[in-house]
């Protein structure tokens, strides 16, 4: 873990070398300052020399200056440096966002995600530039000051850097049990951000079903849980400053009284007195910001190890070696033997499982809720991977195509229509990247909202909200349809919704059902069952595997059997799907 850590660190070598010798340049001049101090107490003073100090106040003014120039840069560089590496992470963690299996997202909340990528890695990149100055200014202090102290007096220089050593053994040792504590705190606000993002996405529910109530009493737990695991942070962190700061006191007095005796002793002169005191105070001051940016230090620290959970999730296998590029497939689709669990799920959903579709023909999966029906449509594109037996697209194993090739053939319309932030046109294009207008508006026609779209004022360049808020469900439906359309695939997966409430879904997939299934192999996840009598086969799937088939005809004679009894359940009122 360390090892990847220093990798960021070290990545931007450039900006890490400026500004590491800006700090390096403003702790010279801090070194500088008491050692002109005590020149002039021990040397310029007792022989009465008025010029050589007002030189000295002079040189005094440049050497303040240019620190307050440095410490600027400093400042401003730092940050400079913090915010690439910031922004490196960032894309790191979102390239690995677009890869990772739906295995990750099942898992794990968007919240949380969205927090590992926001909070979380600018802690970090605070941690690195900041923890990395103080440590630079501190190691310099302390080896530069340990040997000019040296030259005043040995054993009085050993016995402070005992007292120093001592307390940062303390320090140390307290590490571990910090670290604990604040990765707990750093997962309850990862929750609390989970639960604002659900809530947030789930307003109109929460607002149909007046449960704005329960909202906030679930948010409330959260933020309770964040508050208590926060109070101990906070306590562990004050009780760690409040320790540390009865240290430097203690070590004051220590110096004051050794240094005090050895004046006395005539051991040391008072200019030799005031170094101690000044050298002591200045390798406080890095050591105090240290303690002080110890939350960010481990704050940051908790959150690379988060951050680098995410990178080292295990990437699926995109392609074989023997990995084909298809340009345009048949259609012929077949599960050969296939079993398959979700890896968050316990029970086994496809057992043995065998079906043959051949090219361009139409078949609908029905069957009772949870039976395998999206799974099923899920594990042709290779959504997930498949436990064993093999799924064949032209007789060619799903997991031996490109993986590109192979989705650029298939399309799938999801139960959720998704529509994003930007223009109509933009949403369509989606279909195609890099599509002609010619194109988009041929496939708008297609789907039958070209002529809605024209009535808008800026027509296809009109925005539609974040989650396509402006546009009615029918509208929506069809902007997804002329996707479809214009992406043309031979392979189409209609992942029906299941609310029973959506008509518009239905008619408009009735609409251009013609149109749709024309020279495809279309499957149809249908959880209704008005969708799919035009059909060429209706597959009845139950907990055991297929059931039933047949076209719709052959099936609702057979008054005994699934099809029929579900047929009549959806007809007489009952909702299956
Ligand atoms: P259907 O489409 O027939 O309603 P699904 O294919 O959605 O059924 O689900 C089949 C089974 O797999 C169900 O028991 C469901 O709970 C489970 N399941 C579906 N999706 C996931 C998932 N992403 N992770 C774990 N289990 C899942």
């Amino acid at each position: 873990m360390f090892r990847k850590f220093l990798d960021y660190i070290f990545k931007y070598k450039g900006n890490m070398a400026l500004v590491l010798s800006v700090v390096a340049g403003i702790t010279t001049i801090d070194l500088i300052l008491p050692f002109f101090s005590r020149q002039i107490l021990n040397v310029y003073i007792p022989s009465k020399n008025s010029s050589a100090i007002i030189n000295g106040g002079i040189i005094f003014l440049v050497l303040i200056i240019i620190y307050t120039i440095l410490n600027f840069t400093q400042a401003y560089l730092g940050h400079i440096w913090g915010l690439r590496i910031h922004q490196d992470m960032r894309e790191r963690a979102f390239k690995k966002l677009q890869v990772l299996p739906f295995d990750y997202f099942d898992k794990n909340k968007v919240g949380i995600i969205l927090s590992r990528i926001t909070s979380d890695l600018f802690v970090t990149s605070e941690m690195i530039h900041h923890g990395l100055e103080d440590v630079l200014t501190f190691l310099l202090v302390s080896v530069v000051g340990f040997i000019l102290l040296l030259q005043i007096n040995v054993s009085i220089t050993l016995l402070i850097f005992a007292f120093i050593f001592m307390q940062l053994t303390a320090t140390a040792l307290a590490r571990k049990h910090m670290q604990n504590i604040f990765r707990r705190a750093r997962e309850k606000t990862s929750t609390v951000y989970a639960k604002l993002e659900s809530s947030i996405s789930a307003v109109r529910l929460t607002r149909a079903f007046a449960n704005e109530n329960r909202e906030l009493e679930d948010f409330q737990k959260g933020a309770k849980l964040q508050e208590k695991s926060a109070k101990q942070t906070n306590f562990a962190l004050a009780s760690f400053s409040a320790v540390n700061n009865f240290f430097t006191l203690l070590l004051n007095i220590v110096i004051l009284t050794i240094s005090g005796i050895a004046v006395i002793k005539g051991k040391i002169n008072y200019g030799d007195l005031l170094a101690y005191i000044v050298y002591f105070n200045l390798l406080m001051t890095p050591m105090k910001l240290i303690i002080r940016s110890f939350e960010t230090i481990q704050e940051g620290w908790v959150s690379f190890i988060r951050f680098q959970e995410l990178i080292d999730e295990p990437e699926p296998i995109k392609n074989t070696p023997n990995a084909v590029e298809v340009k345009e497939v048949k259609g012929d689709i077949s599960f050969d033997n296939v079993t398959f669990t979700y890896e968050s799920g316990t029970e086994t959903v496809l057992k043995h499982f065998n079906l043959d579709i051949p090219a361009g023909k139409m078949v609908a999966l029905v069957g009772p809720s949870g039976v395998g029906k999206t799974t099923i449509a899920q594990l042709i594109p290779r959504f997930y991977e498949i436990t064993s037996g093999n799924i064949y697209i032209d007789k060619i194993d799903v997991r031996d195509y490109d993986l590109r090739s192979l989705r650029e053939n298939i399309g799938y319309v999801q139960q959720d229509v998704v529509i994003f932030w930007g223009t109509i046109k933009d949403n369509i294009e989606y279909g195609k990247l890099g599509a002609t207008d010619l194109e988009i508006v041929s496939a708008a026609k297609h789907a039958g909202i070209h002529d809605f779209i024209m009535s808008m004022p800026d027509g296809y360049n009109t925005f539609v909200g974040e989650r396509g808020v402006k546009l009615s469900g029918g509208q929506k439906q069809r902007i997804s349809l002329a996707r479809i359309f214009l992406k043309n695939p031979r392979v189409l997966i209609l992942d029906e919704a299941t609310s029973a409430l959506d008509n518009l879904t239905e008619a408009v997939i009735q609409e251009n059902i013609e149109k749709l299934t024309k020279n495809r192999t279309v499957i149809v996840v249908a959880h209704r069952l008005s969708t799919i009598q035009q059909s060429d086969e209706i597959i009845v799937l139950g907990k055991e595997g297929i059931v039933e088939s047949g076209s719709h005809n052959e099936l609702i004679k057979n008054e005994e059997g699934h099809y029929f009894k579900l047929y009549n359940a959806q007809f007489n009122g009952f909702i299956g799907g």
